[in-house]
């Protein structure tokens, strides 16, 4: 491993864990993300994969360990895995601790063991609910039987995987023991997400769909015995062990809980903006900078410039009933 550069910023964080959306396209129209009839960018404005590549590169350079490819949904990207397997080099030489990414599942019979054999070791799968017709209402376009073939082939590949939940007030919370249940059965790690204030998405009601997880924990309370676990992830997750299971399981609380101080990421989107939180509007564009530039030492330096305004925190904020600081940005151009 070489001795990278650090990114700090105003705040004294190091920043060493880029999200990486590589396409805003999506095979689901999940509810709380998308509308049914999305616009999505022409594909000039995207990153090619070899962009995407460079960019990635550059910021492995400057001491990112970690890299969480996401979207849209990643594993919909034509030639995705020509990009995994270049970024992997980096995981051969050390400068990179970690390669993942989060998925639907869609495509993981497909892909799941190409993915273990480039280096990937654990993956975040997004799955709402158990049941077929919720899923298929909550997705509009998915179909639970192959998601669930998915997460058998990422597990006979060998990879680890984590399920990530989000709570829905009125929709999964009948289903909470059951998910737990269901993912301790197979050894899998479990978070549930908060909804979030991202993007215009049609006619839902997201204080309708709100969930606090302070709820949903006391819930879980019932059922298990509740062991507060103090692991940090730089990230908005809190985590607990349930006794009687051994499992892990997440919250990701953006919004009853502030999470922004031990912050250690930032995020690219698809057509290369670097937003430096994901709850503000600052951002970056790096793409322009890449295209204009041969060399990447520019690119370096904007980096550098980018880290240096990350701001101290996000002000999403539902207290007062109405969806404060909503972001105008779908979470599949930023990347969740
Ligand atoms: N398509 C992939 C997937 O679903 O896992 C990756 C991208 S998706 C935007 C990443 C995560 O963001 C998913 O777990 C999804 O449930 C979550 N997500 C999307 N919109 C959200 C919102 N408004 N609030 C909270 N989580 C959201
Ligand atoms: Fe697609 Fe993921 Fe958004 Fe669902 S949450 S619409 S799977 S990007």
């Amino acid at each position: 491993m070489t001795d990278a550069p650090k990114l700090i910023d105003p705040f004294a964080r190091a920043i060493t864990y880029l999200r990486v959306s590589v396409t805003d396209r999506c095979d689901f129209r999940c509810v709380y993300c998308m509308s049914e009839n999305m616009n999505f960018l022409p594909k000039a404005e995207l990153l090619t994969l070899e962009e995407l590549d460079r960019m990635c590169s550059a910021f492995i350079s400057q001491g990112v360990r970690k890299l969480r490819i996401t979207g849209g949904e990643p594993l919909v990207r034509r030639g995705i895995m020509d990009f995994f397997k270049s970024i992997s080099r980096h995981l051969k030489t050390g400068d990179l601790e970690e390669l993942t990414l989060t998925t639907n599942g869609s495509q993981l019979r497909r892909f799941a063991d190409q993915l273990a054999a480039v280096g990937v070791k654990r993956i975040n799968i997004s799955l709402d609910t158990l049941d077929e017709q919720k899923f298929a209402d909550i997705t509009r376009w998915g179909r639970l039987a192959q998601v669930l073939d998915g997460i058998d082939a990422a597990l006979d590949a060998g990879i680890r995987v984590k399920i990530n939940t989000v709570a829905l007030k009125g929709f999964n919370e009948v289903e909470l023991e059951q998910l737990v249940e269901w993912c301790a059965s197979r050894d899998m790690d479990l978070t549930f997400i908060e909804v979030m204030p991202m993007g215009d998405i049609g006619n839902e009601d997201r204080l309708d769909q709100y969930w606090p997880l302070s709820d949903l924990r006391t819930r879980l309370a019932k059922t298990w015995t509740l062991i507060d676990s103090d692991e940090q992830t730089g990230g908005p997750a809190r985590y607990v062990r349930l006794e009687e299971t051994g499992q892990k399981i997440g919250f990701i609380t953006p919004l009853t809980h502030n999470f922004c101080e031990s912050c250690n990421r930032v995020r690219l989107t698809c057509t290369g903006e670097l937003y430096q939180c994901l709850g503000q509007e600052d951002q970056v564009d790096l793409r322009k900078i890449l295209r204009e530039n041969a060399d990447d030492a520019v690119l370096v330096n904007a980096i550098h410039a980018a880290i240096a305004k990350k701001p101290k925190g996000h002000d999403f904020d539902y207290s007062r009933q109405a969806v404060d600081g909503q972001m105008t940005r779908h979470m599949s151009h930023t990347g969740g």
